[in-house]
Formats: C-alpha cells, structure tokens, sequence
C-alpha cells in the first residue's frame, strides 16, 4: 500500500459493529445461526414484531459487552438502557431498533496501536448493545447487483445481539485504520466476544473521515459504509482521501454524508446526507427495565478476562526472548500462542521452537487450509522432534521431512523418524569413519580430554556427536554415528 500524500492531516473515527457470541438472540430465545439458513426460519413473534409482544434481554450478550469493554479499558456502567431508534425500512419489522443512546453500558476507554510514527492510544468513546436487522435480499437473474424486478426479506438475522465500539477521532491514516480494526478483532477473539470475520458480516465497519483545517480544526466528516475486508477498509479510506482533497483543493466544501464503498470499482458514492439524530426520534424503550450491573459483578466480570494479547506479548518477550516479530506472529491467535507454550512446556528450547512453529506449523497449516485446533501433531511431539534438531540427532532438512509424515500419517515419531530421510543413512561405513576422524582431528584437545577418562558424564562425546551429525548434514545416521564414534575413541 503506498503512502498516500495528503494537503491536509487526515482524520479518522470508525464505528465497529461486532456480534456478540450467543446461541440466542438480544430480545428472543431464537437461534442466532443465519448463515446459509433457510429465511425467515429462526423467527418467532418477538423479532418479528407481533404486536403485545416484549423483548426480553439476553443475560449473556449484557455479560459480553461488559467483557469487551473491560478489554477496551472503558468503565463498565452500574445503570445503562435502551432507546428505541425510529426508521422506516423493510428490513426492520418494529419499523425502529432497540439500542443503546443515552447511558451505553460501557464508557471512556483505549486501545493501544502501533501507529505510523510508533505506538499509538485510540481512544474509545463507548461500546453500546443493540439488535442487528434483517437481511434484504434483492434477487437479479444474472447476478448483477442492481436492477432487481422485486426484494425479498429474511428476519433470521434480525434481533442478533450486537455490539458496537465508537472510537475517537484520533487515527490519522488508513494504515491506522486498518490496524486498529485488527487489534480489535484480536481482542474480541481472546476474549470470545465475538468471531469477528469480516467476510460473514460478524464484524463491520463504519468508517469516519474528514480533512483538517488549516488552522488546525477538525474538517467536515463523511461516513463510509459497506467495506467487507481489510484490504477495502484501506482503499476506501484512500479514495476518500483523494475524492476530498480535489474537492477542497477546487474550492468545494464538504458536506456531511454517508457514502457506499463500491469494491469493483474503486470508488465511494453517495448514499445520503447524514441524518441527524432528530430524525431518528430516539426515545426510551419502556418495554425493558434498565440494565443494572452491580461493583461486584464487575469484578467478577474482570476476574474471567483472560490473559490479553498485549499482556501474552510481553511475557512472551519476558520469557522466551524471542524478537518482536515472532511474538507478533506467535500470539495472532491465543490458540495458536498456547500451542507454542505447549511446545516449550514439554521441553523444547523456546527460540528453536518458535522458529519451527512460525515457520513449519504455519506452512503445514496453510497448505492443508486447516487451522492450529486441526492441527495433528500433539506438542509434545513436535517438542520431541525440536529437541532432537537442536540436539543436532537430526538435521533441520530431515525434520521438514519427519513433521510431514508425522502429519500425513499421523504415525509415531519413532515411525516419522525411521521411514524419513535419517533411516536410509547414505554416509556410512568408511566415509562416515573419514568424516568422524576428521571431527576428531579438528578438536583434538576435546579428544584428549575424553580419552584421559574426564568425560564422566559423556557430555564431551555428545558434544562431538553433535558435530558430526551437523557436518554429515543429516546423511548420517545417529545411532551408527555414536557407535562408530565411541568405536573410534576406544570407549
Ligand atoms: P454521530 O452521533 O453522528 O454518530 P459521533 O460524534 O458519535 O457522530 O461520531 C461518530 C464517529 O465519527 C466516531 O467514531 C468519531 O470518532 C467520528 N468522528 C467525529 N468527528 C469526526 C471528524 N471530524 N473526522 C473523522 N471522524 C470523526
Ligand atoms: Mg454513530
Ligand atoms: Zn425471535
């Protein structure tokens, strides 16, 4: 991505929608799985507005805001409620939203980022809980996206408990953008908030932008919605960035609205002027008591968070010395961070087995489009066959081999072993009796001192062993090797 060259500091505020991890809706016990259901399955009179009927909240989806707010450093708040927001549109069948508006259940807070110029604290104005919509479907017979003969609507997706973080205005480029959404995503992931993919709609983005003034005030601000990947998020914001500056620099003016990301062309178009919040007629929903959340149950709230990412990432750094960039990779997902611990747990040197971790586990992983929870190979294995490597029994060639058996067959590691490259030994017998003298000539005094009787404990021969499995360059075998050495040393 390049750098974008703007006339004026750019300015950038994201409102992100992440659904909460319920197997039942904000206000109904229907299930929350849409995806790829037959419409208008999961319905019931409630999220369908059947007039005499009343929400009922979802204990756990009030728990799961609260939990991502604590991740967030907001204040989790003692007493918050609910508004109703007034809209027509079919996808809607109450004909308004049940939100947060006044008192959102958590306020003020941070996320820290790696910023352009170095880290970085966004700030959180607040998370709110409210139910999503439906689904309008607009059929066309050749695919296109627009020119359908008539709509078609799917409430299955209606009253989906949501959450949605209301950063500050404090990010000042796309690639921050872009940063902050995947810090985010990380947290609601450690903290099984939410799912947080883009691609099926459980995390969305409503991005913010404006240029400043020369006088440094904040400039007028567009919405953009309908961004379905990273990789959008960052070209929109970009043609944004653009669109505006011509705009400014031909003596326009900006004027506030929301517009539509189009991703096969490149390019944002209007969709409305920005509604304001009048035209809304927000107004409490008398149909549920307000949420109360007691001292206490805060600090119970606080006590099951997890440990975080930028917490595992220090410690990481604390423990296992390991650079910034291996950490980074290693702690992407707790689940696979927690593999790597396994790993060292079960007694493989903590820098060898990241390496094999970032490199070969990803690689076997990628390649077999599965992720670390599929991943066959127990810890304590691959612990088994880093040490081994590290201990110089094996080459790292030979183990690439090995891990692949271990995978592809899921066999023993003792089988992995004899069926790879290390069993069909090609230096044996004679070149490997040349290849041990020369070892031996080349540390000499190490010989003397094992031949004098001081190495009691055999760690010299090891130590010789190790040399001559790292020269033969995993074509030796191990166990031939050690014989023919001790052979050698008159042991
Ligand atoms: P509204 O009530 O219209 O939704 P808010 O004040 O709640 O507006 O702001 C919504 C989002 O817009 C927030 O994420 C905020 O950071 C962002 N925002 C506000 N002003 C600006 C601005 N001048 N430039 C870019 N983003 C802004
Ligand atoms: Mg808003
Ligand atoms: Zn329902």
């Amino acid at each position: 991505m390049g750098v974008i060259k703007s006339a004026r500091p750019v300015v950038i505020g994201l409102e992100v929608h992440l659904q909460l991890n319920t197997s039942s809706k904000l206000f109904c016990s229907c299930s929350t799985d849409y995806i790829g259901r037959t419409p208008n399955t999961n319905v019931c009179p409630i999220c369908l507005a059947v007039p005499g009927t009343l929400p009922i909240i979802n204990d756990r989806a009030v728990a799961l805001g609260a939990r991502m707010g604590l991740g967030l450093h907001c204040e989790i708040q003692n007493y918050s409620n609910f508004h109703r927001k007034n809209y027509f549109y079919p996808d809607l069948p109450k004909a308004y939203q049940i939100t947060q508006y006044e008192l959102p259940i958590a306020v003020g807070g941070y996320m820290d980022i790696e910023g352009d110029g170095g880290p970085k604290r966004v700030r959180i104005h607040h998370l709110h809980l409210e139910e999503d919509a439906g689904k309008l479907v607009h059929p066309t017979t050749d695919g296109r996206m627009t020119g359908a003969a008539y709509s078609l609507v799917d409430y299955n997706r209606g009253g989906v408990p949501l959450s949605e973080v209301v950063s500050e205005p404090d990010m000042s480029s796309p690639a921050e953008a872009r940063e902050y959404v995947t810090r985010l995503r990380q947290l609601a992931r450690y903290l099984d908030v939410s799912d947080g993919e883009m691609e099926s709609g459980s995390l969305r983005v409503d991005a913010n932008i404006s240029l400043s003034n020369a006088d440094g005030s904040l400039g007028t601000r567009v919405e953009i919605k309908n961004m379905n990947s990273f990789k959008s998020i960052e070209r929109a914001l970009e043609y944004e960035i653009g669109r505006q500056n011509k705009v400014l620099a031909s003596g326009g003016r900006i004027i506030q609205e929301t517009r539509l990301w189009d991703d096969s062309e490149g390019v944002t178009r209007s969709m409305r002027n920005k509604e304001t919040a009048s035209d809304y007629r927000y107004y409490p929903e008398m149909d549920l008591a307000p949420i109360v959340i007691t001292d206490e149950e805060i600090e119970k709230f606080k006590e099951d968070i997890p440990e975080l990412p930028w917490e595992k990432r220090e410690r990481f750094a604390r423990d296992f010395g390991l650079s910034k960039e291996e950490i980074s990779v290693l702690t992407e997902q707790k689940e696979l961070a927690a593999y790597y611990e396994g790993v060292v747990n079960a007694g493989a040197p903590p820098e060898r087995a990241a390496n094999w971790v970032r490199m070969e586990v990803l690689r076997v992983i990628n390649e077999a489009g599965c992720s670390i929870t599929g991943f066959g190979v127990k810890p304590a294995v691959l612990a088994e066959l880093v040490r081994k490597i590290e201990n110089r029994e094996l080459s790292n060639t030979v183990g690439k081999d090995v891990l692949d058996l271990l995978v592809k067959d899921g066999c023993s590691l003792e089988d992995a072993i004899n069926r790879s490259g290390a069993s069909s030994a090609k230096l044996t017998g004679s070149s490997l009796d040349g290849l041990i003298a020369t070892v031996m000539e080349a540390n000499a005094d190490v010989v003397g001192v094992i031949k004098s009787g001081q190495d009691k404990k055999g760690g010299k021969a090891k130590f010789l062993h190790g040399l001559i499995m790292k020269e033969s360059r995993g074509q030796a075998d191990p166990k031939e090797a050690a014989e023919a050495l001790s052979r050698m040393l008159e042991l």
